[in-house]
């Protein structure tokens, strides 16, 4: 987990499905990715990552890497500038296992009720360390919180863009299943080599007819590690 006392960028909003633990919050983090979300009636648009931050600066600099423009965001106390970009995939670099926070959480009648890695407990703080009893396969867990019996995927990613490094770490958070898949693999791989690590951050549009005929279609973020990086700015 990361450490620091300064958080730059709140972490705790309508659009975090659970809190983070405290340890990993906002450590130079200067803006929040997310897949854009269209206000009500609004058509969806083709997938791009939409970035905010708490600077014009920051944000300026993000549409001259990625294309796109900046403009007022109202959404999320502190981040007062979105970029809209161009870009549907990113190259990032993950700075080591501590990139990735990932933890499955089950709110309950009084805030979060079952928080573990997976395997143990890490909150309750009575319970910490201790098995919690969640099943060994996402699959299986997935099928357990389908049925309102088990937590959900809680991830946050941070990262550095590869096309502007100098401008700080930004934040990805997530409760897709299929991302949970992906970060559990980048971990792995985030355990093994040397950091940082270039991967690509995309946008996977998913469709399928569910079973009674009904078209879904959806789309999660994607994440990929593409190999030791290349120094950040000599791409
Ligand atoms: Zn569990």
């Amino acid at each position: 987990m990361r450490t620091c006392t300064s958080p730059a960028v709140p972490a705790n909003d309508a659009l975090t499905p659970f809190p983070l633990p405290q340890q990993s919050r906002g450590c130079g983090v200067v803006g929040r990715i997310d897949l854009g979300f269209p206000a009500l009636g609004e058509a969806a648009g083709e997938p791009c990552w939409h970035i905010a931050t708490s600077s014009w600066s920051t944000a300026n600099s993000i549409s001259e890497a990625l294309g796109g423009t900046a403009r007022p965001f109202g959404r999320l106390p502190g981040l007062e500038v979105q970029v809209v970009t161009e870009a549907a995939s990113l190259s990032v670099l993950l700075e080591g296992p501590d990139s990735v926070s990932f933890r499955m959480a089950r709110r309950g009648g009084r805030g979060v009720a079952h928080t573990c890695d997976g395997q143990r407990f890490l909150e309750p703080a009575g319970l910490t360390g201790t098995a919690c009893g969640c099943p060994p396969t996402l699959t299986a867990r997935r099928a357990a919180a389908l049925r309102g019996l088990g937590p959900k995927p809680d991830i946050e990613l941070v990262f550095l863009l590869h096309a502007a490094p100098e401008l700080g770490l930004f934040r990805l958070n997530t409760s897709s299943w299929d991302f949970a898949g992906d970060s559990l693999r980048a971990l792995e791989v985030l355990r093994q080599v040397p950091s940082p690590v270039l991967c690509r951050l995309g946008i996977e549009v998913v469709e399928f007819s569910s079973p009674d005929g009904v078209e879904v279609s959806y789309r999660r973020p994607m994440l990929v590690v593409a190999g030791s990086a290349v120094p950040p700015g000599e791409e």
